[in-house]
């Protein structure tokens, strides 16, 4: 409900403009790091959105800021710490603004941020969204608030998301949460707790919810969506405990996602993170078996070097990786492929990198993203091994694996030239106001102009020209 401008005036010079549920609340919130943080974005908006905020695009008229951090590398850390002084300059003007951080830096930083440095009021991890509304109320009362809390059942099934810069096409749907893998470089299963699936019906219903709106794609968002597993709800470690009638209820990634695609025929259904030790053929068959789940998959390999791979504690080797690329290939010919790559990993020595470009050469992905190793606290790699490739190697390395992506980009897409594609229109493209971008199956980007189509458009693309990142065509 909206008040005018001089109620509002009378709220906040009684001091009780916080306290008034009725007014209309300004959120502003910005998310860093992967798509899964982008779609707790949307559930922390959905959170406040019962509690009196609607969302705002300028933060200098908004009443809460909510920085939703990542803590994957050490530079995303320095990236929030600048924008939160950037936002404490508002607070002169707005002594009632409330500064708080969620998501992945929340446990790290809680110290460090709310109560050394006093740079935010509110610090909110990943499992404890539901607790914003009455940890916002505490800060209006003078307290410092914070519940880093991890959950082993949270997976906010029962949240309609607010969708946040929303496109009207395309969304991303959170089928679990957490990641049980132990990765020994990677900081999610301390920031993000024990792997739990959302209960499939929630799922289905939110995608059928979306369908109805007129988005025509979506995204399944999890760490490690080939371990999806619904068998009731809880920690997906305690398995083990199954009875025999529970494990034949079960339901997998291969029988969600032919769920999904099965109740929604006009939409197109993407996926990410796969995982090499956990992807399976049956997954394969049913993206093969329909026409409206995308033909791309993203394959994260880190590295090349089988030493490397088990040093990182990937739970494959690079043998295993390239059998699952050729299964792939050969359930779905012409898949789009992209992988992650980490450069300088603790021990890598010249012939574990030269094995890296080399499984790129045999694999030529479409595209990739790609870092130089960045050494986070408390992982195994932290605590057991030495990080020990010189940062100019480290860097030289990640040089080496983007060039050759590129190169590789560019032979895929020119390999598009003269073909055919059926594209769904997403935007304007960036360039030039009278061109469209949108993607294939394959999930490269196409842009063309408009003509009679409108976003949200399916459209038939014939590709004349390319660079490594783009294809380029025309409606046919
Ligand atoms: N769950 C996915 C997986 O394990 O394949 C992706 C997790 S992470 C959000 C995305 C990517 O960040 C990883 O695949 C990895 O390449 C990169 N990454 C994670 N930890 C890193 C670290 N400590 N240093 C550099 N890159 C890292």
């Amino acid at each position: 409900m909206l008040v005018d401008y001089k109620e509002k005036k009378k709220l906040k010079k009684n001091n009780s403009y916080y306290s008034k549920d009725k007014c209309e609340k300004k959120l502003y919130i910005e998310s860093y790091g992967c798509q899964m943080n982008f779609s707790d974005s949307e559930i922390v908006a959905s959170i406040l959105k019962k509690d009196g905020y609607t969302t705002t695009t300028n933060f200098n008229e908004a009443d809460l800021i909510l920085i939703n951090t990542c803590s994957i590398r050490e530079k995303a850390e320095q990236t929030v710490r600048t924008r939160i002084k950037q936002f404490k300059k508002t607070k002169k003007q707005n002594s009632n603004l409330t500064i708080g951080i969620l998501g992945c830096m929340a446990e790290r930083l809680k110290e460090k941020f709310l109560e050394e440095e006093k740079l935010v009021d509110l610090v909110v991890g990943p499992d404890a969204y539901r607790d914003l509304p009455k940890l916002v109320k505490e800060t209006h009362e003078g307290r410092k608030a914070v519940n880093v809390i991890l959950s082993k059942e949270e997976t906010y099934a029962d949240i309609n998301p607010v969708r946040l810069n929303s496109n009207g096409v395309t969304a991303f749907v959170s089928i679990m949460r957490g990641c049980d893998n132990m990765c020994s470089f990677c900081v999610v299963p301390f920031t993000r707790g024990r792997e739990r699936s959302r209960n499939p019906e929630s799922i289905l219903n939110e995608v059928s919810k979306l369908n109805k709106l007129g988005f025509k794609e979506v995204t399944l968002l999890g760490q490690n969506v080939d371990s999806y597993l619904w068998f009731g709800g809880g920690p997906k470690k305690d398995i083990i405990k199954l009875s025999d009638e529970e494990h034949f209820n079960q339901i997998d990634f291969s029988l969600l996602l032919d769920k999904i695609a099965k109740q929604n025929p006009n939409m197109r259904i993407r996926f990410s993170t796969s995982n090499p030790q956990d992807m399976k053929d049956d997954v394969l068959c049913v993206i093969a078996k329909h026409e409206n789940i995308c033909n791309y998959i993203h394959l994260p390999v880190q590295s090349g070097s089988s030493k490397i791979l088990n040093l990182m504690n990937r739970g494959y080797t690079r043998e295993w990786y390239l059998n699952r690329i050729n299964a792939i290939n050969n359930h779905i010919p012409n898949c789009g492929l992209s992988s992650d790559f980490i450069s300088g990993f603790c021990n890598e020595t010249e012939e574990d990198h030269k094995l890296t470009l080399n499984l790129m050469e045999t694999v030529k992905y479409h595209f990739g993203y790609m870092f130089q190793y960045s050494e986070r606290p408390n992982t195994f790699a932290q605590r057991k091994f030495a990080d020990n490739v010189p940062e100019k190697v480290k860097k030289r390395r990640l040089q080496e694996i983007i060039d050759l992506q590129q190169k590789h980009s560019l032979f895929r897409n020119k390999l598009s030239v003269d073909k055919k594609y059926a594209v769904l229109i997403e935007g304007i493209s960036k360039k030039s106001s009278s061109e469209f971008f949108g993607r294939t199956t394959e999930n490269t980007v196409v842009v063309f102009k408009k003509g009679y189509a409108n976003i949200g458009d399916f459209v038939d693309v014939k590709i004349n020209n390319c660079t490594s990142a783009t294809l380029i065509g025309e409606i046919i």
